[in-house]
């Protein structure tokens, strides 16, 4: 420390300014945000080949920002759109840099991913601005320079200096990025690391944290270790308790949000099965929307499994759950197949029929897999193999012939064409009773262990 060295003086107020022009090593893309979070500054400085043109995700980001060139030696100097283009041929030479300065509220209003007083929440396509034709292998280093106090959590893999990767998947799918004063911490969750942003008055670290590792410790005792070996968990804070609302987002790396009510107990929590639901969803192969019946389906049968696996709720409380959901799907019929509502989901909305029809074919598959002394958790574990997050979809049923090449036996495929084609709810009421459920309407009375597959069904929920 050299007392009275005014350059110390002076840096808060550099540091609101902006950031300087840098030397050309660095990470491609710097994200500045100033003490007040009112403006958030984007700057990519180019060292080699300057694309000829550049532009946003969307068409809504191009009248966002003031877009200045920054060239060393020379003032600022403002680049002009061409009809939502930033054109840079002529304009923008190696050495240089392009700075988009958006004002924070009205970027993050125009994000759309709700308020929070603590955190701005951003939509990328809308700031990660990039060459107007990035081919498959495209790829960039980001990072956030942030005053003290000031913390960012975004979806992508930072290095042990917080530099942050980028692949393609970030440009073609939408991801959140938060950025303000808020508690951001790891969890270190089998064999992942998963970074837990809390915004907007969500509760407290010391809630939310048993909550994070035990659904993350049930998605790994399916996939043998979390699936990917880091995640976003976003949480979102809302009025009242229990979680409202859940999704997973893959743009360039495996994240989920989740709008969870501030006054939520740690039981609220214990029996929500959101978060389970939503990170079972990554460790799957991003999957085409008309498939939501696979995706959907896989996932909401292993969602309350996961919990009784990581010993969150008792095997008759995850059994409870899945049979009510089945009984809910059967009885929202609309006369159609769950393959036909699956491809009409954005039209139709037939969420129950077609979550818990997929939900009836995944446990049908598993049963006959475990009678065969295998397990749906084998299939998962190979689909596993497919990227995460670089804007690949799968259809489902070229996942159903990889399957069933892998099991060496036509099921998967032969059992969705039996039960999801035709109209009318898959019949599992064969299955449940061997397995011992023992039912009244939506109840689950008791689990009977002299029923025939009494075992298999103790195995389905046994801790790993
Ligand atoms: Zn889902």
């Amino acid at each position: 420390m050299k007392p009275g060295w005014p350059g110390l003086l002076l840096l808060p107020a550099l540091a609101c300014a902006g950031p300087a022009v840098r030397p050309a090593a660095g990470p491609d893309y710097r994200v500045h945000v100033d003490a007040g979070l009112r403006a958030v500054t984007v700057e990519r400085c180019f060292t080699g080949d300057v694309p000829a043109a550049w532009m946003p995700g969307v068409p809504a980001g191009a009248v966002l920002p003031r877009i200045l060139r920054v060239r060393a030696g020379a003032p600022d100097a403002p680049l002009a759109l061409d009809d939502d283009v930033l054109p840079l041929a002529g304009h923008v030479r190696a050495g240089d840099c392009v700075r988009l300065v958006f004002d924070a509220a009205v970027l993050a209003r125009a994000s759309r991913q709700g308020g929070a007083a603590d955190a701005l929440v951003l939509w990328p396509a809308l700031w990660l601005w990039r060459s107007t034709q990035p081919g498959p292998d495209w790829q960039a280093t980001l990072r956030f320079d942030l005053p003290p106090g000031v913390v960012a959590s975004a979806p992508w893999p930072a290095d042990a200096a917080g530099t942050r990767t980028l692949g393609v998947g970030a440009l073609r799918t939408p991801s959140r990025v938060a950025i303000g004063r808020f508690p951001l911490w790891i969890e270190d969750v089998a064999g992942a690391r998963i970074e837990v942003a809390a915004v907007g008055g969500a509760p407290d670290r010391a809630t939310l944290g048993p909550w994070v590792r035990g659904a993350a410790e049930g998605v790994a005792a399916v996939y043998g270790g979390f699936p990917r070996p880091h995640a976003q968990v976003v949480l979102m804070g809302q009025g009242g308790r229990g979680v409202s609302f859940g999704e997973a987002q893959r743009g360039g790396g495996p994240s989920v949000t989740l709008w969870v009510g501030g006054a939520s107990t740690p039981e609220d929590l214990r029996t929500d099965w959101t978060l389970s639901h939503e990170l079972f969803h990554l460790g799957m192969p991003p999957i085409d929307r008309r498939d939501a019946w696979l995706s959907e389906g896989v996932t909401q049968y292993y969602t309350h499994l996961c919990q009784a696996r990581a010993g969150v709720v008792s095997p008759l409380e995850a059994w409870a759950d899945l049979h009510d959901g089945l009984e809910r799907g059967r009885a929202s019929d609309g006369g159609w197949s769950v393959e036909a509502e699956s491809d009409a989901l954005r039209q139709r909305h037939a969420y129950w029929w077609v979550y818990w029809g997929g939900a009836a074919w995944a446990l049908e598959l598993d049963v006959a897999l475990r009678r065969r002394g295998d397990a749906l958790d084998r299939v998962l574990r190979h689909w596993q193999r497919h990227p995460c997050c670089d804007g690949t979809l799968w259809r489902g049923d070229a996942l159903l012939a990889e399957a069933d090449a892998f099991l060496g036996t036509p099921l998967a495929a032969p059992l969705k064409a039996r039960l999801l084609t035709q109209p009318g709810f898959p019949d599992v009421d064969a299955t449940r009773t061997a397995l011992g459920l023992r039912t009244r309407g939506r109840q689950v009375l008791r689990l009977d262990d002299a029923a025939p597959d009494a075992a298999t069904r103790r195995a389905l929920t046994a801790r790993p």
